[in-house]
């Protein structure tokens, strides 16, 4: 498995499970193209609040892994499940050689009491190291603008400094377009020798109004003269394009040169978009 090392940056890209036998096979091509080029670290692959893409997860898992996939890491959330489909999800990962897990909560779905056997992604991962040791490695979620639900910015470092304590190995962040957000939060980790690589999490910029929907729901800030100058393309979507890889590239190239441990793209299935950041990384 691919640790981190101060001098060699880490890179792996995001996918969610597609909906459709269609889906899959263009995420295949997908995930070849991203491979020949980026050759990641790993492939990770979301998994729906409440176990609702549960199946698909899988299913995408066993793409990859028959695709030639150098390595795959599920995501895992505990929201609204109980402790015996979470064991039998490890169990069935197990035995599919999978050395990797992204664990997190989930966001609670807004119509349901997300009942379950777990209330904060800390304790999927205490159960995870209860349950099978130091098999998987096991990345969390890291928010340098706060998670949305946090009480304080000190209760949310807290409680993400309670998931190392129970085993975490790396942290991978919510996407973020102010690096001082990121540089802050990892100086408080070194402040506190929590000694984990906290990779950033990046977002390529190819449609503002997708991006401004989510960004107020998971808490990221688009600063004002980025939205303003998206805004302003209106349907002008190469210009949009143009300019969101711009924005991005740069923001990797500093965060690189202030001594980031990786990148992990949020591809949204997408090859072209993490690639033109990728080519421009590699001019610099
Ligand atoms: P937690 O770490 O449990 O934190 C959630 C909230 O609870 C925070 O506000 C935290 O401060 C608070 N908290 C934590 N512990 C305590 C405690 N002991 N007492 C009081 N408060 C506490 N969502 C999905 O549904 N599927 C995915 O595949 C997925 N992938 C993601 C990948 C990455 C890299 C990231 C950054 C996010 C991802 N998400 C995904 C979104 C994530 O599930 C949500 O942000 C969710 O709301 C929080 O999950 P968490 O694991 O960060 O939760």
């Amino acid at each position: 498995m691919t640790s981190h090392n101060r001098n060699t940056p880490v890179f792996s890209c995001e996918f969610f499970p597609p909906k459709t036998d269609v889906g899959m096979e263009k995420l295949m091509a997908v995930q070849r193209h991203l491979q020949k080029n980026i050759q990641p670290a790993f492939f990770s692959v979301t998994f729906g609040a409440g176990g609702s893409t549960r199946d698909r997860t899988l299913e995408t898992v066993n793409h990859l892994l028959a695709n030639g996939a150098t390595d795959v890491a599920p995501h895992i959330s505990c929201v609204g499940s109980s402790k015996s489909e979470i064991k039998a999800l490890l169990d069935t990962y197990i035995s599919k050689g999978i050395r990797r897990l992204v664990t997190l909560r989930g966001d609670i779905p807004q119509d349901s009491q997300a009942a379950g056997d777990f209330a904060h992604a800390s304790e999927l991962i205490d159960f995870i190291r209860e349950d099978s040791g130091d098999h998987f490695h096991i990345e969390v979620a890291a928010y340098p603008e706060y998670h949305p639900e946090s009480a304080t910015p000190e209760s949310d470092f807290e409680n993400f400094t309670q998931k190392v304590k129970a085993g975490a190995n790396s942290a991978i962040t919510q996407y973020f377009y102010n690096i001082d957000a990121y540089l802050r939060f990892v100086e408080k980790c070194e402040q506190v020798s929590l000694g984990i690589p906290v990779v950033p999490g990046i977002m390529p910029i190819t449609n503002f109004a997708s991006l401004t929907r989510f960004s107020d729901t998971c808490g990221a800030e688009i600063p004002r003269w980025i939205r303003k100058q998206l805004e302003a393309f209106q349907d002008d979507t190469a210009s949009l394009q143009r300019f969101g890889c711009d924005v991005v590239s740069e923001l990797c190239t500093r965060l690189l040169e202030q001594g980031a441990p990786g990148m992990h793209f949020y591809s949204l299935n997408q090859a072209e978009a993490t690639l033109a950041i990728w080519q421009r990384l590699k001019s610099v």
